[in-house]
């Protein structure tokens, strides 16, 4: 047989043939191998076959060519060429001859490459694609370029993509935009051979659906001649994360407001303080409520749970979207806000009072709060400890120091009341009860002090003590004031259509409604509806109400006491003795009443230093044109002792108890005495 038709049989070989010498160099190849393989014969020429063999077929390949040239016999062995468009599993058979003297091998090989494929499908078509397309997790083929060779079912149950949206198209186009360079990233790394497997976390594009998180594993294939790229096995990790969102939102955040909390404020304020940016001011504001406490031991958690959810919702509607508010724990919210959302901090501050100003309405029905606000503005080269306590020392400046709330006593009793106080308010159950106020010389009646009582249904009548605090604890003193001063007006009506005159009448307020905007204009009302004339009418305000408000930076009382003043209204200090005011501090307020305290009046018979006090005081007042009234009269030699000391008016059991409106006609005995009366 000569070259040429060796030349041509070899041509004619179904199979793919090569001819290599002993050392493996190749020089020659049928065009079935060139076809087959993708290299031309110039390309297979000269090179050594061991290049082509797959690294882990090399070993094998080479004891089986020694066999051949050994022993003369070849065994058709399986290894894994590589093609041009990459590795095909191949079965080898050589057969030596000689040619010009020199030992050649003449290797044939059969592609099996397709032919597994079809055994795979042969023999378990069904149950393999019963298997792909059911299985929950998502297989995909990749070829190593990338491109989408095969896709299991779910991706269309996970995506709402059908094949044709995916197969031939690179894997790249399957996730969102966002995740397709630390895919690609991937791919590169498995091809770059440094590693076999590679998991990722991507989210898959989904067809008018919701995009998908999944983990992808990707198994480098290539070289598996079956597979001939990258196996993709996903699985949808929606569950997890969410429940990873949800840990990392509940490390963050206070679980009952959902607010993020104090860890996550830190992290905040560091933030903006180590931000580079610095043409942003920030503010911090610290905010503590008033009147949490009382209502939470009132209610129960389950109620002050109810009232911190609604703050934090009222404060979080109070600021922008990109300030931050925060729960720094138990009654205390901590916003660290830009500046230019706010113009300056007193606006933030005014924005947060008034949010919190309106009553909640809470399932056991509504209560009132007050916060005290603290603004600073923070100073990138503080810290955030710094900071926070500065805020903190604002807020602190911003409370005065409120009446101990007396929650520890008859809780049970106390809720009760609590819970029926809004009804109670409408009902009408609060009355008016009157205490005349007396000349210290005559014994004539000269005024009278509106006194609260709750008539309750149940228990009957109740004085201020068994509810006061419960209702300023609520936030609703206001309403009741409102309630009295509307009786008020009403009695005083009645009480001029039946004697023709009135007299002067006062009534007690707290801080908080003096300084309420709405009080000048409800005073008026009541002065108008009662025919009262403005110097006839005193509003009392006790001593430790007038000093803790007083003392506090940016307290109203001052122009809500001289707002009153200049209406002509008398102003009262009641409960004087109790507040250990200095009396210089009180001269620059437009008092012109001092009602001196019982606690004080009741031993002033015995006690010489009292009597010093009295004393000194009732001569101040003298030169100031004030009036000074005992208060707590209830034996009768208290009434020298006080009238020599220079107290002018009294009250007292003595003289008379507090009594409702029906009793004080038959007290004004003559028309005559109550017209004198008015006119002192
Ligand atoms: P207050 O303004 O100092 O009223 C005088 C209190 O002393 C009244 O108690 C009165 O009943 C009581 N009192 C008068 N004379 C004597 C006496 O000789 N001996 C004794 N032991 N007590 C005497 P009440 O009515 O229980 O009021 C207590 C406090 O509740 C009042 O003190 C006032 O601060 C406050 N209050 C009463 N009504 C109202 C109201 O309508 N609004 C506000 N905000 N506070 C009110
Ligand atoms: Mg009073
Ligand atoms: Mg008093």
């Amino acid at each position: 047989m000569d070259n040429d038709t060796l030349g041509s049989l070899f041509d004619l070989l179904p199979d793919a043939a090569v001819v290599i010498d002993s050392l493996g160099v190749l020089h020659a190849a049928n065009a079935t191998a060139s076809e087959l393989y993708g290299w031309t014969l110039e390309e297979w020429k000269g090179r050594n076959l061991l290049e082509l063999i797959h690294p882990d077929d090399i070993e094998w390949a080479a004891a089986s060519l020694g066999t051949v040239v050994d022993k003369d016999v070849g065994t058709a062995i399986e290894l894994r060429l590589r093609a041009r468009d990459g590795w095909r599993l191949v079965e080898v058979l050589g057969t030596p001859f000689e040619e010009h003297g020199e030992q050649r091998i003449l290797l044939s090989a059969r592609d099996l490459t397709g032919r597994r494929g079809w055994e795979v499908a042969g023999d378990d078509t069904e149950l393999f694609r019963a298997l792909m397309q059911n299985s929950a997790s998502l297989t995909l083929l990749i070829d190593a370029a990338g491109i989408v060779t095969a896709a299991s079912g779910a991706l269309i149950r996970m995506t709402g993509r059908g094949p044709e949206q995916v197969l031939n198209r690179p894997l790249t186009e399957a996730v969102i935009p966002g995740d397709r360079d630390s895919l690609s990233d991937a791919l590169q790394t498995l091809r770059a051979g440094d590693q076999r497997q590679i998991t990722i976390e991507v989210v898959l594009n989904g067809a008018g659906r919701p995009a998908v998180p999944c983990q992808f594993s990707i198994v480098d294939l290539v070289d598996d001649p079956t597979v001939g790229g990258f196996v993709v096995s996903g699985h949808d990790i929606s569950e997890l994360r969410r429940a990873r969102i949800e840990l990392e939102h509940l490390a963050g955040h206070d679980a009952l407001t959902a607010l993020p909390n104090r860890a996550r404020l830190v992290e905040e304020l560091d933030r903006r303080l180590n931000s580079s940016d610095r043409r942003t001011t920030t503010l911090v504001a610290f905010i503590d409520l008033d009147r949490f406490k009382p209502v939470n031991d009132l209610y129960g958690h389950d109620i002050g749970d109810e009232l911190l959810v609604s703050v934090a919702l009222r404060l979080r509607n109070a600021v922008r979207g990109d300030d931050l508010v925060a729960r720094f724990g138990g009654d205390e919210f901590v916003i660290v806000a830009d500046m230019k959302n706010h113009d300056a901090p007193d606006v933030l501050a005014q924005r947060l009072h008034a949010a919190l100003t309106p009553h909640f309405e809470l399932s056991i029905g509504d209560v009132h709060l007050s916060a005290s606000v603290g603004v600073v503005i923070c100073d990138p080269s503080r810290d955030v400890e710094t900071v926070l306590a500065e805020a903190d020392a604002a807020m602190y400046a911003q409370k005065y120091n409120r009446r101990p709330s007396v929650q520890d006593r008859a809780v049970g009793a106390r809720r009760e009341l609590a819970e029926r106080l809004t009804t109670a308010l409408e009902a009408g159950e609060f009355v008016v009860h009157y205490q005349p106020i007396v000349a210290l010389d005559s014994g004539a009646w000269v005024g009278l002090e509106a006194l609260a009582r709750w008539q309750h249904p149940e228990r009957g009548l109740l004085r201020p003590d068994q509810f006061l605090d419960i209702i300023e604890n609520t936030g609703q003193i206001g309403r009741l004031d409102t309630v009295v001063l509307a009786i008020v007006a009403h009695d005083m009506q009645c009480l001029r259509q039946a004697t023709g005159a009135t007299p002067g009448v006062a009534v007690n307020a707290t801080a908080a409604e003096i300084t309420h905007p709405d009080y000048p204009s409800l005073v008026a009302e009541t002065l108008r509806e009662g025919g009262i004339e403005a110097d006839r009418f005193t509003v009392e305000l006790s001593e430790r109400e007038m000093l803790e408000r007083t003392n506090r930076h940016g307290s109203t009382i001052p122009t809500s006491l001289a707002a009153l003043a200049d209406a002509g209204i008398h102003i009262a200090v009641d409960d004087f003795g109790t507040g250990y005011s200095s009396l210089t501090h009180l001269v620059t307020l437009p008092i012109d009443t001092i009602k001196i305290d019982r606690s004080f009046v009741a031993g002033v018979v015995h006690d010489p230093q009292r009597r010093s006090v009295i004393a000194a005081l009732a001569g101040m007042a003298k030169n100031t044109n004030m009036t000074v009234i005992a208060e707590g009269i209830e034996q009768a030699q208290q009434i020298p002792v006080v009238r020599n000391l220079g107290c002018n008016l009294a009250q007292g059991f003595h003289f008379a108890r507090p009594m409702p409106y029906d009793a004080i006609e038959i007290g004004y005995r003559t028309e005559a005495e109550l017209r004198e009366a008015i006119t002192l």
